[in-house]
């Protein structure tokens, strides 16, 4: 089945994106405390793919060794998922660009594997402000990319985004299908 992974910094807003996107609430575990999401997990949606909760980077005080292991950890799942049609990078709206975002979706540009952007919180902020973030946002990214990635806007505690993604999801669900039975 198709695979989704979802992956940011720590403390993004993951674990309520995923809520979200699933309608239960009590699925992924929320916290105002940075890395409780340690290990790889899998739901299986509507019974034709997997949402896969990928642990949180960034987090300031691991040692370099540490980190290194946790990337090894990462880009591992990302080497061997067959799968994998997707991935989303979750950022906080309200934050410029952080290397360390940029960096991870350039390794995934280089490694071949599609994704898309999520703006997460996007509740904190007014509509002018999430528009200009949102072009600042893409106007750097336009800088190393050619093409835009997919982006969509979601704020987990009003509800916001949840059917954009999901249909996204669920057309390019559609086309693989297509392309099998072609
Ligand atoms: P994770 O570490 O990336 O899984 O992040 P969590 O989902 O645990 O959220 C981290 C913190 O941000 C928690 O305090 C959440 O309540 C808060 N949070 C998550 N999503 C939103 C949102 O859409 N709007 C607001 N205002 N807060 C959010």
């Amino acid at each position: 089945l198709p695979e989704y992974a979802f992956i940011g910094r720590s403390n993004v807003g993951k674990s309520s994106l995923i809520n979200m996107l699933t309608d239960r609430k009590s699925l992924a575990k929320t916290s105002g405390r940075p890395g409780k999401t340690q290990l790889i997990n899998h739901f299986l949606i509507n019974k034709n793919w997997y949402l896969v909760d990928l642990p949180g980077y960034g987090y300031a005080r691991v040692s370099k060794s540490s980190k290194k292991k946790f990337q090894k950890f990462i880009t591992n799942y990302f080497e061997q998922r067959q799968q994998l049609v997707s991935a989303f990078v979750l950022v906080d709206i309200r934050h410029k660009p952080q290397p360390i975002d940029l960096e991870f979706m350039q390794y995934l540009g280089e490694s071949g594997i599609p994704f898309a952007i999520i703006f997460t919180k996007a509740d904190k902020l007014k509509p002018k402000a999430i528009e200009k973030h949102v072009e600042d946002y893409c106007e750097m990214l336009l800088k190393t990319w050619e093409e835009l990635p997919p982006h969509f806007i979601t704020s987990s505690s009003k509800g916001i985004g949840q059917e954009d993604v999901l249909e996204f999801i669920g057309s390019t669900n559609d086309e693989i299908e297509q392309l099998k039975s072609n």
